[in-house]
């Protein structure tokens, strides 16, 4: 059985401790990971600072630009071991975990080519003067990511950064670190100096509140819970320093009479089920206008019912969610919607041998919920999906914002006007019109409004956030 240690200085160095890796698909101890603490995160962030004063902090930005394209290379060569490390580790199906490491792939791309596109600017001022803004580092940044997408949330948080120069201090989720350190030995391979890319496991209130609190970072990039969001960012605000917070959601899809019915139908069972439901833009209200409602709830039932769930290898539908106390998460909701008689449309089923052990929860439909009953309101991060009625324009936009979050929307509708104004009157970070696609879009500015969190991850807006602006104000007529 393999034992990983932390990637910290472009050495790997073991904890004291040590925490048990579980395969979500059969409920087995698959590898132990280092338990790392404060001891650890101080030395990844002092590497960080030790490399910045090296050659990565003179390294110009074209170079820099070469190495994540080195690395997206190398993230596709082994594309396929890592798909399966991932599969093993989360319990995604496999064609769904080689899909997230294309994503990976394609963040260390994107930033790799942008890195040399970061420009600031010059500014008229007074006759005598030259104004100047240039895009500076923050030095070391922190970058906390969760358990449903481990490849993409790093490559999303930590290639921008890496882009813009500065070094980094990963702690992956203490469920699924594993091919977070798979990509340490890809970026030591790649060329990156040691220090620049440190990798330190553990658990969050341990390893992950140090890092939060640590005073040498210059930046963090929070991607979880609101919970866990708010005690991050409580601790950045002792240091003073800023913090990106890309919480949950509970997205709305809103289904208009006039929409192309069997497509939204399609794309928004794909948007709630795709990897067991635990994603943060999942579609996990969906609005339906009265007059198609029993039409639509009956082509979603169908569909529903044709859902397999199996384990990661057996690549059906549905994999299973990643430990027990997130099945057990998700069945209490289950519980909350037969003990108030919520009306239950249609589930999916289990594939055959399903291996006993592992973490299963049916996806499930769920007809008729009022708007502010809680599983209309509260991220349930699983496979079920609330179907609620509106009468018309105006009360599906009261009813889409009508929740503590504002993460993604869709909206399904052959009326250009009123796509137009649900799409400036729904409170969301990204919103989709005849389409829901949030996952991939690499190039497509991502991030929340109101409880969703703050900050905008994905696209050149990313690069700029891991960035500070300096203003050079020179008077060269003396
Ligand atoms: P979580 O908040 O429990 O954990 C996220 C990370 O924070 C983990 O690495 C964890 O170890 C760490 N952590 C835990 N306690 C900590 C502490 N006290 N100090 C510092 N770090 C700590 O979230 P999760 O359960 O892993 O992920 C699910 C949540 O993430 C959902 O709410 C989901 O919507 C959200 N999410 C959001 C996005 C987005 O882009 N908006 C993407 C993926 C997931």
């Amino acid at each position: 059985m393999d034992t990983y240690e932390n990637y910290i200085a472009g050495r790997w160095v073991a904890s004291a401790k040590t925490l048990d890796v579980i395969n979500p698909s059969d409920g087995t101890k698959m590898a132990e990971i280092s338990r790392g603490g404060a001891a650890e995160i101080d030395a990844a962030v002092l590497a960080g600072h030790a490399a910045r004063k090296g050659p990565w902090g003179k390294m110009d930005a074209v170079s820099r630009g070469r190495l994540l394209l080195r690395m997206a290379e190398l993230i596709r060569r082994d594309a396929e071991k890592l798909a399966r490390l991932e599969s093993d580790d989360v319990g995604k199906p496999t064609a769904l975990a080689l899909a997230d490491v294309v994503v990976c792939a394609r963040y260390f791309e994107y930033y790799g080519t942008a890195a040399d596109k970061v420009h600031g600017e010059t500014i008229p001022f007074q006759s005598g003067f030259t104004v100047m803004t240039f895009y500076e580092p923050h030095g070391v940044t922190a970058h906390i990511v969760p358990w449903n997408y481990p490849l993409q949330m790093t490559g999303r948080s930590v290639a921008p950064s890496l882009a813009m120069g500065n070094a980094i201090v990963l702690k992956p989720a203490e469920d699924t670190s594993l091919t977070a350190l798979a990509l340490a030995t890809l970026a030591q391979e790649a060329g990156f100096p040691p220090g620049v890319f440190n990798v330190v496991t553990g658990l969050g209130e341990e390893a992950g509140a140090a890092l939060s609190a640590h005073p040498g970072i210059g930046h963090i990039s929070f991607t979880g819970s609101r919970e866990v969001g708010r005690l991050v960012q409580t601790a950045a605000a002792k240091s003073t320093i800023p913090v990106t917070l890309e919480l949950g959601g509970k997205s709305p899809q809103i289904v208009f009479s006039d929409a192309p019915l069997e497509e939204a139908g399609a794309t928004i069972v794909t948007g709630i089920v795709r990897n067991a439901g635990q994603t943060c833009s999942a579609g996990s209200r969906v609005l339906i206008q009265d007059n198609v409602y029993d039409e639509f709830t009956g082509q979603l039932a169908k569909r529903f019912k044709e859902l397999r769930v199996g384990s990661a290898n057996q690549d059906l539908d549905l994999g299973p969610v990643v430990n027990a106390a997130q099945r057990t998460r998700i069945e209490s909701y289950l519980d909350i919607a037969r003990r108030d008689k919520l009306q239950i449309l249609a589930e999916g089923s289990f594939g055959i041998n399903l291996p006993s052990g592992g973490y299963y929860v049916k996806p499930t439909l769920i007809g008729n919920v009022p708007a502010n009953h809680v599983l209309a309101q509260e991220e349930i991060f699983g496979p079920v999906l609330a179907a609620l009625r509106f009468r018309d324009e105006e009360d599906a936009v009261r009813i889409a914002n009508d929740t503590p979050y504002g993460l993604v929307a869709g909206v399904w509708t052959s009326n250009l006007g009123r796509s137009m104004r649900l799409s400036r009157s729904i409170e969301a970070g990204q919103v989709f019109v005849n389409n829901y696609g949030a996952g991939g879009g690499v190039e497509l500015p991502f991030g929340g409004v109101k409880g969703s969190g703050f900050g905008r991850e994905k696209g050149f807006e990313a690069l700029y956030g891991f960035g500070v602006l300096k203003t050079v104000t020179i008077r060269h007529e003396l």
